[in-house]
């Protein structure tokens, strides 16, 4: 694997997938129709998170919230469309809420302060994160969700021990902020990745997100190293949506291997 952008899509959930697909839509047939993305699904969030901007936003000119709740089985569906566009599927936790009864350790609460509490498994104890991922896993059997491609951790705070974790409960591959770890060969095997995101409350640091994010390309492209990009529903809104959708063309236009490897 050599350097590439690899695409993917956070916190798609059963009460977002609607807004989800209509930014799916335009990206795979317009400027990525030959390079899959991957979703990272939340299968149960908690009400806290779900109005925040990275699971939706409000759209000021339709008075309305966008999402709604929708059919498991819509949602499945959705899922299987995207499966036969050859996305790829992975769990991206239980609720991306941490409960506060779940004892973490120092890191694991600073990472909750940085996070407003979404980072899920961040400093846990390792046979608690297992149960986490337990529950994730039934309730993915429950609604009958297609085969998972692995697992990442919310806001990508863990715990140490984790990717072991997750390989021991099934998982072929994990994604850590900085690091993929893959089963090759009978191995764990690593690849380093730079993470890109976007943020910014405001279109203007919006816009700041998209210089950095310019120069971080440059220098990944410089030094070949692999960057990984997380679209959240947020980088979608009215506002922002042109100058997002010119970087990616950008993103395009100079990277290859844009979709996340089958390992
Ligand atoms: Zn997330």
């Amino acid at each position: 694997m050599g350097f590439g952008v690899y695409l993917s899509y956070h916190d798609v959930c059963s009460n977002n997938f609607e807004q989800v697909r209509e930014h799916l839509k335009n990206l795979q047939t317009d400027i990525f129709p030959e390079n899959p993305f991957a979703l990272m699904v939340v299968i149960d969030p908690a009400p806290q998170v779900l109005s925040r901007p990275n699971f939706s936003y409000f759209n000021q000119n339709s008075l309305k919230m966008p999402q709604k709740e929708e059919s498991d089985q819509a949602f499945a569906s959705f899922l299987k469309d995207q499966k036969l566009l050859k996305s790829k599927i992975l769990m991206h936790g239980l609720n991306h809420y941490s409960d506060s009864y779940l004892r973490r350790s120092r890191v694991g609460v600073k990472a909750n302060q940085w996070t407003s509490n979404e980072a899920e498994f961040a400093g846990l104890d390792v046979n608690d994160a297992e149960i986490l991922i337990l529950k994730a896993q039934q309730k993915w059997k429950e609604l009958n969700l297609p085969d998972c491609d692995g697992f990442v951790p919310p806001t990508w705070h863990e715990t140490p021990g984790l990717y072991l974790k997750s390989f021991e409960l099934g998982f072929d591959f994990y994604e850590a902020r900085q690091m993929w770890y893959y089963k090759s060969d009978g191995k764990v095997q690593r690849k380093r990745v730079l993470p890109m995101s976007f943020w910014g409350q405001s279109l203007q640091e919006f816009q700041r997100s998209l210089f950095w994010n310019k120069l971080l390309f440059r220098l990944a492209k410089t030094f070949r190293i692999s960057i990984r990009l997380a679209l959240h529903p947020s980088d979608f809104q009215e506002d922002r949506q042109a100058d997002l959708l010119k970087f990616l063309q950008y993103i395009r236009s100079n990277a290859q291997g844009l979709s996340y490897p089958s390992f």
